[in-house]
């Protein structure tokens, strides 16, 4: 592809990885059958070559307007681009110079700029979150619509946290809004690890960065990801052996760190830190040898797009679930992100709600007793319609 970025770039660390990036994409369109805004829409400056073509023209400096932040706007980050591209072509990261960029040269309304604030100041203070969500549980008797009333999650157990016990010590973090959501998937998942010889200790660091970085918020970003490395610094000179999270987005995030504070001197090396001590639920679970708690019962699996494009872990759930006994029913096309995808379905509620139904139509066609996943946000956006129960997958590890 044939690339001329603007002067000022070209020199700079990021110009360089800008370049790079879009040179390694081929235009073949490949991509383009696995993305989810491209099937639903058929537009190609919906798809992601479309979005690599706009984000190209927007850094060699043609005119770019609205409706071309509105194409990069309804991308979901699910990164299913990235996993059908045959080139290696680093989307993500093209998207999130992208979007930074745009908000640069074209001016959101004001409108739009406060409710991006205001999602920026409540979603991840887990007191301000908590605050509203406990406020509007109270009206929620009063809703006269249940599909409205399924907006507002009622109130759930923390569950029993396991003493310290093993000298094997991990981490779960609790992020911003899981402990006000769903209490008791943390609790769950350190009863697993303590019946096998594990302690984990519940860290609150507060948010992990994932909802400025999901709103284009570097600033907040960056100091949010730099108070979650301070606050966990100790721990990791006292010789923790892995940082935990439950939630896959949160995962993808910490994933990140390391190249998102690879610019950062006094952070680069800690962040790389971070990253490397990270670590998925199944991937401490599937070294342990479960109990055969699922008496065949029937689920069907939503494997969120962090845990398949973001953390590689595929098809790893699913294989615990069925040595835990139960039966893992397939055809779930992972590809297709549900709709969730931080706070898309926040901003785009039309084209979400469109992706959570046909993701529901795939996963409740085999009638499974219960559907599974593995991010909070999915596992919340899927309940506003399901009328099968939606669960945390480490929920279900215990004996009923
Ligand atoms: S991102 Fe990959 S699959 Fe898509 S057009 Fe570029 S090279 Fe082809
Ligand atoms: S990240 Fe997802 S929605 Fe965005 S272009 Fe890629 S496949 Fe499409």
């Amino acid at each position: 592809m044939q690339i001329s970025l603007t002067s000022g770039l070209t020199q700079s660390p990021e110009g360089q990885e800008l370049e790079s990036i879009l040179r390694s994409c081929v235009h073949c369109g490949l991509c383009n059958p696995a993305c989810p805004t491209y099937n639903l829409l058929g537009n190609e400056l919906d798809g992601p070559r479309g979005r690599i073509y706009q984000i190209k023209n927007l850094f060699e400096g043609k005119a770019v307007t609205h409706e071309t932040q509105r194409h990069l706007d309804r991308c979901l980050t699910c990164r299913a681009c990235e996993t059908a591209c045959p080139s290696g072509v680093h989307y993500a990261k093209l998207l999130e110079l992208g979007r930074v960029e745009i908000a640069k040269q074209v001016k959101r309304s004001y409108l739009q700029r406060s409710i991006r604030k205001a999602l920026c100041w409540i979603i991840p203070s887990t007191q301000r979150f908590g605050f509203l969500l406990t406020l509007a549980r109270g009206f929620r008797p009063l809703i006269p619509f249940s599909t409205l009333k399924r907006h507002i999650p009622i109130a759930k157990a923390a569950g029993v946290w396991p003493e310290s016990r093993h000298a094997r010590r991990v981490l779960i973090i609790a992020g911003c809004v899981q402990p006000t959501l769903e209490p008791g998937i943390d609790s769950a998942l350190a009863r697993v690890l303590d019946q096998h010889g594990i302690s984990a200790s519940a860290f609150y660091s507060g948010c992990c960065g994932a909802v400025s970085h999901h709103l284009s918020a570097i600033d907040q970003t960056t100091t949010r990801i730099k108070a979650a490395i301070d606050a966990l610094w100790p721990e990791i000179e006292a010789g923790i052996e892995a940082i935990i999270i439950t939630a896959s987005g949160c995962g993808a995030m910490l994933q990140d760190y390391a190249d998102l504070m690879k610019h950062e001197p006094d952070y680069a090396d800690k962040a790389a830190k971070v990253s490397a001590l990270y670590r998925d639920p199944v991937q401490l679970i599937e070294q342990l040898t479960l109990n055969k708690v699922g008496q065949g019962r029937r689920v069907a699996f939503h494997a969120p797009c962090t845990l398949v494009n973001a953390l590689k872990l595929e098809g790893r759930v699913e294989t615990v679930l069925k040595q835990a006994g139960f039966e893992v029913l397939p055809g779930m096309q992972s590809s297709q992100c549900c709709g969730s995808a931080g706070t898309y379905s926040l901003l785009q509620p039309t084209l979400a709600r469109q992706l959570r139904d046909r993701k529901l139509d795939q996963l409740q066609q085999p009638q499974p007793e219960l559907i599974a996943t593995a991010n909070i946000g999915c596992l919340v956006h899927l309940n506003t319609a399901s009328e099968i129960p939606v669960v945390h997958w480490l929920s279900l590890l215990e004996a009923k």
